[in-house]
């Protein structure tokens, strides 16, 4: 008979293992769940689908072209990191080393490494999180704004099409611009943000209802 320790310890690892962090579109933590469904997924580096929440139901659709019988693949970690920072944080949470495509060409680690070396310097979130913030005196927008427009074009390359950390940051240096009363450039990096959202959320999805309203007042 298994001990109810061991048993707790059994599914506290079973949540690390096959949890899944919920999150807003400006990718805040929200929250973890257990989806025994989404949990079947496997990884990959190179996803063919993306996981959404829409409320508490956990919603899969295809960021790729799929033909019947591909194997649905999504994507366990952040994909910002070179392939043996990925492998080794697959290896932790997960007990895995990943063999895909990217682990075994490594074909965008030259360019993760400069991102990586950059993120040390200062922390995105941080920045562009404080410049948004209540305390507009203590913000640096154009610094947040500078540093949007920086990541933006490496994360174009470095993340997999329709990714979420690409279209947060669109949303945030959108949302930056209309508020330093840029309202052209505030509407496009809006749309692009909506255009990605649109495919991971689904166009029904409240937070694209949300940001065509937003687009729509500018307009
Ligand atoms: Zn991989």
């Amino acid at each position: 008979m298994i001990s109810l320790a061991l048993q707790m310890s059994m599914t506290i690892s079973n949540v690390n293992c096959n949890g899944f962090t919920v999150e807003d579109e400006e990718l805040s933590h929200m929250g973890s769940a257990v989806y025994p469904d989404v949990a079947l997924i496997n990884h990959s580096c190179c996803p063919n689908v993306i996981v959404t929440y829409n409320g508490n139901i956990a919603e899969v659709r295809a960021v790729q072209k799929m033909v019947p019988g591909d194997e649905v693949l999504t994507s366990y970690i952040d994909l910002l990191y070179p392939t043996a920072d990925r492998n080794e944080r697959l290896r932790d949470a997960y007990y895995f080393t990943c063999d895909c495509k990217e682990c075994k060409n490594k074909s965008k680690d030259k360019i993760k490494l400069k991102v990586r070396k950059f993120k040390k310097t200062c922390e995105p979130e941080e920045i562009i999180n404080m410049a948004m913030g209540v305390c507009l005196y203590m913000g640096d927008w154009e610094g947040a704004i500078s540093y949007g427009e920086k990541v933006l074009k490496p994360y174009s390359v470095i993340y997999p099409p329709y990714s979420m950390n690409v279209a947060s940051i669109y949303q945030k240096l959108g949302r930056l611009y209309l508020g330093l009363e840029r309202k052209s450039q505030g509407i496009t990096a809006l749309k692009k943000a909506m255009a990605i959202m649109e495919v991971a959320h689904g166009k029904d999805h409240q937070y694209i209802v949300e940001l065509r309203k937003e687009i729509g007042m500018q307009t």
